[in-house]
């Protein structure tokens, strides 16, 4: 209409969210699909954001404002708070993604002294216009001047009381005349001021306020939460008002067109006659079902469903509406595309496809990597009995159950021996990461969402209860003891339910989610539904993906469930863990030795070992690329530690008697100690300055392929040097692996293999034109590319500073948890483009973290990159987001 700020609802539809607001784009869509809808309009964000630059109401805004105002009076037939039938208007925000309840919404606009009468004549009715009067007040009252709402709520409580009634349909029209009294009086208190009598003026003021809710503190704060941009602004919706408040043939509710916790077929929803507003909600009085409502209203039930079966047609999504029935008369207040669970997410894709309202592809859209991952979660039996000792916050999901250990090194310890432990503490801290990665769950009394335990646990996936703060953590006595005055001590067993935050004593029966079971092979597709939907979904993500998936495991096992979900092939086989326990004496031997001879005895007796840690893993993935990495932490990670072994020895000094190994070795520690390791000798360094040490691995992993060919196996295995920098590192260390690969071959016949380096290090993406020439392939370690970029390490910033990082919004999310594709994103965007100027058909992949991680996949994809790979549970998580990414 040539206006600026100002839309009927004939005139918008619902992709004009941006401009309209949520509420509003949908009030417009169902108002042209020709659903009954009060008309009105609708103020559009740009008059907020005009607003909120200048500080004052934006020129022009109140003369389009009338001239709406006026065609909705004439459209009406009666005009805004007129003495007589008057026009009255709900005044809605409604911003471009839902604030639940954070913004204000006032009703019954237009009501006074006078138009009060007017209603109840028109009506027939005082009771009805009394109630919608003290409405107004208190809404108009809380949101517009600024009265605490509880005010209105204790005098109408007091009313209540003093007349001995119990609901607020027992208020007779006089009670509510009198209610009207008492909240102008508490008005004039509280602000100093009349209620203002003027229709307009109370329209005026109503938009403004509900303009200003957008920037309350709460508003600001559920914004910085949920990530949404404080410039967007709010739409104003003014809406002429139907009235669920006119005795019991009227009422209002709400609904979902399918139940949005489980994704059942079939409308669902809460009706309340007699009401208005947000009494549904409120839990003021019981609510009836809508199987209820089609008893008592079955016109207008009808009605209701046949609209809702409309709009999931048109907006072919599940729907939820607000709706209010006026005297039998249905009208639709609002809609929009309904929340819903995870497991609703799945069902309601496949139901949808099913009836042939949306195809596969979009079906793969409507469901994401984030709820599959909530879906594999283990369980506590819902059914168990349950003796619950403290509750925390549930930091990183899943259900645990073990013996409590209060450090580290018991963890490893009774983990080692195959005891489920959970790890309680205080609070954690990097010292604690070893125990962490053995525990089942941890547990600590100290310490939020973003605490070291918290952020750590996510990491690994494992389950973590953190800050529950009603237990007392005692390490020193090995006692942990809870409110109740009870104790527990070291070994006694709990459970752990990461999603509730929940602690109980004793074991509760854990069961594996149906879709894990499913993707372990014990569950066939129509085991279940949501199975069968998974499953469905499944088939799509991998029909439409460009993106191979691969895992990283270390061990047999992990290779064999990796495959069982879907993995093709091994992205990262780490090989340091393969030499702790009891090859921890062969790797010192190997430091310690003074001559040729002793080290190529300590490297001769590793490399049976290797070789059989090799073959296993070969035969897990037989068929598929196995990328195996050689050592890469530094050698000092294998030794005593240099405090605890100087004690030990000056200990023997003033004994008078020291032990020869234990000097020796500790000269060694002493060499290689490092400030910094992270910066120090590992990786491809460490492959450089020790003689024989990759050729060892080189030999074994060649060896284990022969063992496997001959068995009639299909090896494909990579080799991957760690942490190289410049071409050089490569070529010295790439022909030292040739020379191996040349008397395998001749002593065993070919065996087919790559040579291939990670690039984690800025230079080396840097350079990857030049490291392609002597690489076969690439893998982007993307935690080490991301420490070396930012200059922090993971082990000692997640815990410091991050969650100040996060609260001063300078992270959106941790750069560990999801690639930052700004920064070294580019760096592999680069590495990649360079690497294949050089060698076009470059196989690239990546093996951090990101790999498991959607957003982070969506990026990998766009790049092009052939793989990413992840920890074997992510694997369908990553099959799915790189389904959802092809399409
Ligand atoms: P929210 O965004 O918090 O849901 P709404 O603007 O939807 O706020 O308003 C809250 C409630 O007010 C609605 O659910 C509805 O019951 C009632 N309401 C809104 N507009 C009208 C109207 N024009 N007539 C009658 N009731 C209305
Ligand atoms: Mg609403
Ligand atoms: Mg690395």
């Amino acid at each position: 209409m040539g206006s600026h700020f100002v839309y009927d609802f004939a005139d918008g539809n619902k992709d004009q969210k941006d401009l309209l607001g949520g509420k509003g784009a949908n009030l417009a869509e169902m108002t042209n699909i020709g659903l009954p809808v009060p008309p009105g309009f609708i103020i559009s964000t740009d008059a907020c954001r005009a607003w909120m630059e200048s500080g004052r109401e934006p020129a022009g805004l109140a003369d389009e404002v009338t001239e709406h105002l006026t065609r909705l009076e004439r459209t009406m037939g009666k005009q805004l708070g007129q003495a007589d039938n008057p026009l009255l208007v709900a005044v809605r925000s409604g911003a471009k993604f839902s604030m639940p309840g954070m913004m204000e919404t006032v009703l019954n606009v237009g009501l006074n002294d006078e138009s009060v009468q007017g209603l109840a004549d028109s009506a027939d009715d005082d009771r009805f216009a009394w109630d919608s009067y003290r409405r107004l007040l208190s809404m108009f009252g809380a949101t517009v001047l600024g009265v605490e709402s509880s005010v209105f709520g204790e005098a109408l409580d007091d009313h209540k009381h003093r007349l001995g009634v119990k609901d607020d349909t027992d208020l007779t029209a006089d009670d509510l005349r009198d209610l009207v009294a008492t909240y102008k009086g508490l008005i004039r208190e509280h602000t100093g001021r009349d209620f203002p009598q003027e229709p307009r003026e109370q329209l005026d003021l109503s938009i403004a306020a509900v303009f200003d809710s957008w920037n309350t503190d709460r508003a600001r704060l559920y914004r910085r939460q949920e990530r949404i941009p404080d410039d967007l602004g709010t739409a104003v919706n003014v809406v002429s008002m139907v009235f669920g408040n006119r005795g019991p043939g009227s009422g209002t509710g709400v609904a979902f067109t399918r139940n949005p916790a489980t994704g059942e077929q079939g409308a669902y929803g809460d009706y309340l006659e007699n009401a208005q507003g947000e009494d549904v909600v409120a839990g003021i009085r019981n609510t009836l079902s809508l199987a209820e409502l089609e008893r008592i209203d079955k016109t207008s039930f009808d009605s209701l469903l046949a609209i809702m079966e409309k709009l999931e047609n048109h907006y072919r999504d599940m729907c939820d509406i607000e709706f209010t029935i006026e005297g039998g008369k249905l009208w639709m207040l609002q809609t929009r595309v309904g929340k819903r669970t995870p497991q609703a997410a799945f069902r309601i894709a496949r139901h949808m496809v099913a009836e042939g309202l949306i195809s596969p592809a979009e079906a793969l859209q409507r469901v994401t990597g984030q709820q599959l991952a909530q879906l594999m979660f283990p369980r506590f039996d819902e059914c168990a009995d349950k003796d619950l000792l403290a509750t925390g916050m549930g930091a990183s999901p899943g259900a645990a159950v073990g013996k409590i250990v209060f450090d580290s090194a018991t963890a490893v310890e009774w983990a080692g021996r195959g005891e489920d432990v959970i790890l309680v503490r205080k609070e954690t801290n990097p010292d604690d990461l070893h125990g962490m990665v053995v525990a089942r769950g941890i547990l600590t009394s100290r310490g939020g969402k973003t605490s070291h335990a918290a952020v750590v646990a996510r990491g690994m996936g494992r389950t973590c209860v953190c800050g529950a703060e009603s237990l007392n953590v005692d390490v020193r006595a090995r006692k942990l003891s809870v409110r109740d005055g009870r104790t527990l001590c070291e070994g006694d067993v709990i459970s752990i339910d990461g999603t509730t935050g929940e602690v109980f004593l004793g074991e509760v029966p854990v069961s594996d989610a149906l879709v894990v079971r499913h993707f372990e092979g014990e569950l066939d597709d129509d085991a279940d539904d949501l199975v069968g939907a998974a499953a469905e979904m499944m088939t799509c993500a991998d029909d439409a993906r460009r993106l191979r998936i691969r895992a990283n495991a270390d061990t047999p096992q992990d290779a064999a469930r990796a495959r069982r979900f879907g993995a093709e092939g091994i992205g990262l086989c780490r090989t340091e863990h393969m030499f702790l326990g009891d090859r921890r004496q062969l790797v010192e031997d190997l430091i310690v030795a003074d001559d040729e001879a002793g080290q190529r005895a300590a490297l001769d007796a590793l490399l049976p070992l290797q070789r059989q840690d090799f073959t296993e893993i070969l035969e897990a993935m037989d068929g598929f690329p196995v990328t195996i990495r050689l050592i890469d932490p530094p050698l000092h990670e294998f030794l005593p530690d240099l405090t605890e072994l100087s004690v030990h020895v000056a200990r023997q000094e003033d004994a008078g008697a020291v032990d020869e190994r234990d000097r020796v070795l500790l000269q060694h520690v002493r060499r290689l100690h490092e400030v910094n390791p992270m910066l120090g000798l590992r990786g491809v360094r460490l492959g450089i300055l020790i003689p024989g040490l990759f050729e060892m691995q080189t030999r074994a992993i060649l060896e284990a392929a022969a063992d496997r060919k001959d068995a009639g196996g299909d090896p494909r295995p990579e080799i991957m040097i760690p942490l190289v920098a410049s071409v050089r590192e490569l070529e010295v260390v790439r022909r030292r692996i040739e020379a191996v690969a040349a008397e395998v071959a001749e002593e065993r016949g070919e065996v087919p293999h790559k040579i291939g380096t990670m690039i984690e290090l800025p230079r080396a993406a840097l350079l990857a034109d030049r490291i392609a020439k002597s690489a076969d392939f690439f893998s982007f370690g993307t935690n080490d590319l991301t420490q070396m970029t930012w200059g922090f390490s993971r082990d000692d910033v997640e815990s410091s500073f991050f969650s100040t990082y996060l609260d001063n919004g300078i992270f959106d999310v941790s750069p560990f948890e999801s690639l930052d594709t700004l920064g070294v994103g580019s760096l592999v965007r680069l590495g990649t483009e360079k690497g294949r100027a050089t060698r076009a058909d470059l196989h690239i992949g990546v093996c951090g973290e990101h790999g498991g991680d959607p957003s982070s996949i969506h990026f990998f994809d766009e790049l092009g990159l052939d793989y990413v790979s992840c920890s074997p549970f992510r694997v369908p998580v990553a099959r799915l987001e790189a389904g959802r990414a092809a399409i």
